[in-house]
């Protein structure tokens, strides 16, 4: 961040150099004024970094060496295995953003695997720095990890049968309903008052699908639309009505400010200029 920083006041002053220039006979006169102001500039934003610093009481960013992430790569366009990913054998969207984060910052990324259900226990223990598994960002998760600002916006589908009758979330009742454990396909399911049976991978509840023993999948939209690439026969029905929209968001450790902050600058950075869009489309729409 601060190099960025840097970067921009040096660009600043030597157009200023530049205006200085043209009035001026001598290319090392707007060469030396280039090179004045822009040490001048330089020391005033360092002052100025310090002191923000010193007001708000933060350590400095680069006081963060290595970020270990953990995440279930189990959750297609986000999170997967492969033989080339972007950070070692773990690639998709997520992957992607926390390989980005690292360039960023300059700060080194390390990535884990683990159970989605273990994810936010691991942060509690202190085993892991922060996680990034499409998560959502829920009331209940917040009680005991900090979320970061949300990056992408979600809901919840069904996936069925291309020949199937349910049309909406209503017509799951009394039909074999398919979730993941402790995703929140789950707890929609859950507070819809529907049995189901919960299965620790997504791609376990599809084959349940295929093999018709089971006659519906609730899960996120971009996986689902990930396992019908791959899957044929099925298809997916939406209920904007009884799912409602869902915010992914990173979590770090209660109180693990200097982190977060991190974090959410890196993030409201790549939305805004443009970096998550695009790395969503590429993942899933192959742009
Ligand atoms: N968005 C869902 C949840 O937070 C699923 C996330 C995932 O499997 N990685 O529960």
């Amino acid at each position: 961040m601060k190099k960025r920083v840097l970067a921009m006041v040096l660009a600043a002053a030597m157009g200023t150099a530049m205006l200085a220039g043209c009035g001026s006979s001598s290319d090392d006169t707007a060469a030396d004024a280039a090179s004045t102001a822009a040490s001048e500039t330089e020391e005033a934003a360092e002052t100025a970094t310090s002191e923000a610093e010193a007001e708000d009481g933060e350590t400095a960013e680069t006081s963060i060496e290595k970020i270990v992430f953990a995440t279930n790569p189990e959750f297609p366009p986000f999170e997967f295995i492969t033989t080339d990913g972007v950070i070692g054998e773990y690639d998709g969207i997520d992957m992607a953003i926390a390989a980005e984060i690292g360039e960023r910052t300059g700060v080194e990324v390390e990535m884990q695997s683990m159970e989605f259900d273990s994810l936010l226990v691991a942060l509690q223990n202190g085993q892991i720095d922060a996680t990034i598994a499409g998560m959502t960002v829920t009331d209940e998760r917040a009680k005991t990890v900090d979320f970061t600002t949300a990056y992408y916006t979600a809901t919840q589908v069904m996936i069925v049968a291309e020949d199937s009758d349910i049309a909406s979330a209503a017509d799951m009742e009394g039909k074999v309903i398919s979730v993941v454990q402790g995703y929140t396909g789950e707890t929609v399911v859950q507070d819809l008052g529907y049995e189901y049976q919960a299965f620790k991978k997504g791609t376990e509840c599809i084959m349940e699908l295929l093999n018709g023993k089971c006659d519906v999948v609730v899960i996120d939209s971009a996986t689902a639309e990930k396992y019908l690439e791959d899957n044929s026969g099925l298809k997916i029905v939406e209920d904007e009505e009884a799912f409602g929209a869902e915010e992914y968001a990173m979590a770090v450790a209660k109180g693990n400010t200097e982190l977060l902050d991190l974090l959410n600058n890196a993030i409201e950075e790549m939305l805004s200029d443009g970096t998550i869009s695009e790395l969503s489309a590429k993942y899933i729409d192959g742009e």
